[in-house]
């Protein structure tokens, strides 16, 4: 049994699909959606439909691909 180290590449390294989270600043309504080339934390983008106040990016992370 070995240990695993840091830094160390693992071999057997997991496939990630990266997720971002819009987040209106008033209605706080989050949207999720796939990870687009420029997406940063608290970039601003469009405005809410529903109450005209920006749409921040509150989230961007990555969830594991399952194979079967
Ligand atoms: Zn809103």
């Amino acid at each position: 049994m070995s240990l695993p180290i840091m830094g160390v590449p693992d071999k057997k390294r997991k496939k990630l699909t990266v997720y971002t989270i819009e987040e209106c600043i008033n209605c706080k309504k989050p949207t999720k959606r796939e990870f687009k080339d420029g997406d940063l934390v608290h970039k601003i983008l469009d405005k809410c439909k529903d109450c005209d106040n920006n749409i921040m990016i509150s989230l961007i992370y990555g969830e594991e691909i399952k194979k079967n």
